[in-house]
């Protein structure tokens, strides 16, 4: 982890900056902005406020699933906080969000010997009967292995032991394995198993496995899905190989209700010049049933939210209202971001850009952008800013879930960049708590997301499309 230059050098290289002439996409930042971004930089590394109320609204309402009384009690819980701190327009906008609970569940080995094994149903799984299932297990490596033996899976629990690709970087060593978490269900039955269990996508475990959405199609039957940890995947394909005949027996009550009302909590600092023109800065609310959804996304949602309390406490007038988004349904459904969109469709040509941390507050790298080459450079200039947290990195790449409606219909897109090395060891587990963050990282990230936000809200112009 990089460490934190004294505060000294930070100001001294702030001062290099506020001097040397920097150029915009084709406009220059203006020294009266260069100097409140500054300003914000430094209020965020010396921030607590945002650590501690993270802090209190995951230690006080726990994990926060669509659906939950706990997700509508922690935004109420916001909605007045930001009241508290003279937001304008706070509101809840409303979306109606999928349902899904998770009710008891367990996992049982009989054979070779008799012994629970630790298990999270997936999201959007249907449940077992009551007596639950009781079959053989064959365990596979991939969906080829599994088409390869296809003839054995009839009436079987299908384990897929696919390993999280470590040869790549976290992110894309994910999106290369989380394939079986979407879709094991369906291939299982498609050859006839009774259930299917899947590997869990983490790069690292305690014995401690992470659940996650999963998916069904219209013409496949559908099978109950459970993750286990990597121990036990790996514990079990070794009694396969062994010649050891294996059963379990997996019992969930796992269903899905009908829809229920959420919202998005939104929140404004109102531009001074140009309060039509919206620069959205985001992270989402919800989270899985497990752990505190301390990491994936209160961080994020409560970074966005400081970054903009601070500028109001700094008493800064960006030319541009900047609207804090606290998502809702990110996990399992998207409602949120779909909702704002068609909620905001008449206004999203107005909308300058649209900002999301949901990557963990880990330590920042800066930016990745989903834009036009133009709007590229003009946020590369702005990046800039950010070379006293060594926080420059602003490269096209994909933005995040909840402003991807938005992003898609053309408003330029950001999603904080960050130090992913730890971030798929608490995904969606029992581990995403107050303890994964630390608080050096998540100022540096309040930062990153302060000083991208009220630049982009402050140009003369806005950043190119
Ligand atoms: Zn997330």
């Amino acid at each position: 982890m990089p460490k934190l230059e004294s505060m000294t050098s930070i100001r001294r290289f702030s001062l290099a900056l506020l001097l040397a002439p920097a150029i915009a996409g084709a406009q220059a930042i203006p020294a009266s902005t260069r100097a409140n971004a500054d300003k914000l930089l430094t209020a965020a590394l010396a921030d607590t406020l945002a650590w501690h109320r993270l802090a209190e609204m995951t230690d006080t309402y726990g994990n926060r699933l669509s659906g939950s009384a706990s997700l509508e009690h922690a935004m109420d819980w916001i909605l007045t906080g930001l009241k508290a701190d003279g937001f304008a327009n706070v509101r809840g906008e409303p979306v109606m969000v999928p349902h899904w609970v998770r009710g008891a569940e367990s996992l049982t080995l009989h054979t070779p010997r008799e012994t629970p094994i630790v298990m999270l149903g997936l999201g959007g799984s249907v449940g077992t009967p009551a007596g639950g299932i009781t079959a053989p297990v064959l365990v596979v490596k991939s969906f080829d292995d599994l088409t390869a033996h296809a003839a054995q899976a009839k009436g079987k629990i299908v384990l897929f032991d696919a390993p999280f690709r470590t040869d790549l970087d976290p992110m894309a060593g994910y999106e290369a394995t989380v394939v079986y978490r979407g879709n094991g269900a369906v291939a299982a039955a498609k050859v006839g198993a009774v259930a299917a269990i899947i590997r869990s996508i983490e790069s690292f475990s305690i014995r401690s496995p992470h659940t996650g959405a999963t998916r069904y199609d219209a013409t496949t039957p559908k099978i109950p899905i459970a993750a286990i940890s990597i121990e036990d995947a790996e514990m079990l394909h070794r009694m396969q190989e062994r010649g050891q005949p294996m059963s379990l027996t997996l019992k969930m009550e796992a269903q899905t209700l009908p829809d229920a009302p959420s919202r998005n909590v939104v929140a404004e600092l109102v531009g001074s010049e140009h309060p039509d023109e919206v620069v959205v800065i985001s992270g989402h609310i919800d989270s899985w049933d497990v752990g505190n959804g301390a990491m994936d996304d209160g961080g994020g949602a409560f970074a966005a939210w400081e970054a903009v309390r601070l500028m109001k406490e700094l008493g800064l007038k960006p030319k541009r209202t900047i609207r804090v988004v606290m998502w809702t349904n990110e996990e399992n459904g998207g409602r949120g971001g779909r909702g704002y969109h068609d909620a905001h469709k008449a206004e999203l040509g107005k909308h300058v850009a649209a900002i999301e941390s949901d990557n963990g507050v880990f330590s920042p790298d800066g930016f990745r952008f989903q834009g036009s080459d133009n709007g590229l450079a003009a946020a590369q200039a702005i990046a800039q800013l950010l070379a006293p947290i060594k926080a420059t990195k602003m490269e096209k790449g994909g933005a995040e879930a909840d402003v991807g409606p938005i992003i898609r219909e053309g408003v330029p897109g950001f999603a904080l960049d960050v130090d992913d090395t730890r971030y798929f060891w608490f995904h969606h587990s029992i581990g995403d708590t107050m303890a994964v963050i630390d608080r050096a990282e998540f100022q540096r990230c309040i930062g990153a997301m302060a000083v991208l936000a009220y630049t982009l809200a402050d140009l003369p112009q806005a950043i190119p499309r």
